[in-house]
C-alpha cells in the first residue's frame, strides 16, 4: 500500500508529486514488472486480479517518468498521470484561504437513515439540487471517537467537543446543526453536530483552476458532473465584491448526481480556522492553499 504523506512537507518549497495510473493488460504484467524493477520503482499498487491496474506516486522532475511512459506506451492503453501539491508548512499558514478535507467518515449517508430533502427545485434532468430539510441522521456509533469526519455525501459532522471551540471563536459563516441517531437509542449523547456552512463565494477563476466535466455533466443546472483538478484559484477582485466567510462554499458542485450521492460545494475555510483546527490537533483534515491572483 502505497502512502500520500498529506502532512505538510518540510521541503523550502512546494513538492509536486506526479500520480501515475495505468493498466497494461494482463498479457502485459510480467514486463510490466521487468520494467518497474530497471527502473528501481519498487512501491507500486497492483491490483493483479480486479482490474489489472497499477499505480506509483514519483516526484515530479523524476526522469523515471517519463522513461516509465515510453515503455507503457507500447500497450494499449496510455497511463493517466495526475498531479497533487503538497505544500509547505510556511505556504499553508500563510494562505488566507485554504480547501478543507477530511478524511475520516462516518457512514453511510442521509438514505439510509432517513435524513429528509427538499427535492421541490431539484433540476429535471439530473435531480441534483436538493436540499436538506430535517436534522442529519446518521449512525452515531460510526462516528466512533473522531472529531471530525464527513457522511456518505459530505455532510460535515463534528464532535461536541469541536463544535464547542468553533462556537468559542466567533467564525462567520457556520451554522452548527444536531446531528440524530437512527434510533432512540442514543438519543442525545454523545452530541454530534453538522457544520453548514452559509457563505457562498463567486464562481472559481477558470482558468487557471482547472475544472473538469465528466461524461454525465449536466447542461441543464451544471450542479452534476464537475470535478476540479486541483489547486483552486480565485480573483481577488471577485472575493472584494462579496463578504469572505472563515467557512465558505463553493459556487460550484463537485461529484456526480447518483441514486445515494449529492454533488456538494467544496468547504473553503480561513487561516483562522485552519489554525483553530491545528491548535486544537483536530486529525483527519487537510487544508490545501487557495491560490488568490
Ligand atoms: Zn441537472
Amino acid at each position: 500500500m502505497l502512502l500520500v504523506n498529506w502532512r505538510e512537507n518540510t521541503h523550502k518549497t512546494m513538492k509536486i508529486l506526479i500520480h501515475v495510473i495505468f493498466n497494461p493488460g494482463e498479457a502485459n504484467e510480467e514486463t510490466t514488472n521487468m520494467v518497474l524493477a530497471e527502473l528501481g520503482i519498487t512501491e507500486y499498487e497492483h491490483e493483479s486480479v480486479v482490474t489489472g491496474m497499477y499505480s506509483l506516486v514519483l516526484e515530479k522532475g523524476d526522469e523515471r517518468i517519463q522513461k516509465l511512459i515510453d515503455e507503457l506506451n507500447s500497450f494499449e492503453n496510455s497511463p493517466i498521470l495526475r498531479e497533487e501539491r503538497i505544500y509547505t508548512k510556511i505556504e499553508t499558514d500563510s494562505a488566507e484561504l485554504l480547501v478543507l478535507y477530511i478524511k475520516a467518515l462516518c457512514g453511510d449517508g442521509y438514505n439510509v437513515y432517513g435524513t429528509e430533502f427538499d427535492k421541490s427545485s431539484v433540476c429535471p434532468v439530473c435531480g441534483s439540487g436538493e436540499v436538506q430539510k430535517s436534522d442529519l441522521i446518521i449512525n452515531k456509533f460510526e462516528m466512533g471517537n473522531k472529531d471530525i469526519a464527513v457522511a456518505y455525501s459530505f455532510e460535515i459532522v463534528i464532535s461536541e467537543k469541536l463544535a464547542k471551540i468553533l462556537s468559542e471563536n466567533n467564525l462567520t459563516g457556520l451554522e452548527l446543526r444536531p446531528v440524530r441517531h437512527y434510533t432512540t437509542r442514543m438519543k442525545n449523547e454523545p452530541n454530534l453536530f453538522q457544520i453548514i456552512p452559509t457563505c457562498t463565494l463567486p464562481p472559481l477563476a477558470s482558468p487557471p483552476s482547472r475544472l473538469v466535466k465528466a461524461k454525465e455533466y449536466c447542461k441543464t443546472c451544471g450542479k452534476s458532473g464537475l470535478f476540479i483538478d486541483p489547486p483552486f484559484y480565485y480573483q481577488k477582485e471577485d472575493l472584494s465584491k462579496v463578504k469572505v466567510c472563515d467557512f465558505d462554499k463553493t459556487t460550484e458542485f463537485f461529484g456526480i448526481k447518483l441514486t445515494r450521492g449529492i454533488p456538494r460545494q467544496a468547504v473553503i475555510i480561513s487561516q483562522k480556522v485552519y489554525q483553530i483546527l491545528k491548535k486544537n490537533k483536530i486529525r483527519n483534515i487537510r487544508g490545501e492553499p487557495v491560490h488568490l491572483i
